[in-house]
């Protein structure tokens, strides 16, 4: 299960930008959703470790 803690969320984007399909920028409170909270794509792991302040959790 793919999680952003949106207290820690600051917005930078970086997560939408590597994973698009799993994570989405919602432009109103400038912090990231997710789409697919069962996804498994690898880019979920490169976006867990690219997250500036560690938001996102997922199963590895
Ligand atoms: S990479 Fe982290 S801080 Fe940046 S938008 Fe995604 S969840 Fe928020």
């Amino acid at each position: 299960m793919v999680r952003i803690d949106k207290e820690k969320c600051i917005g930078c984007g970086s997560c939408a930008a590597v994973c698009p399909a799993v994570f989405k920028m919602n432009e109103e409170i400038f912090k990231a959703e997710v789409i697919d909270i069962e996804a498994t794509e690898p880019c979920v792991k490169e976006a867990i470790e690219l997250c500036p302040t560690q938001a996102i959790s997922g199963d590895e």
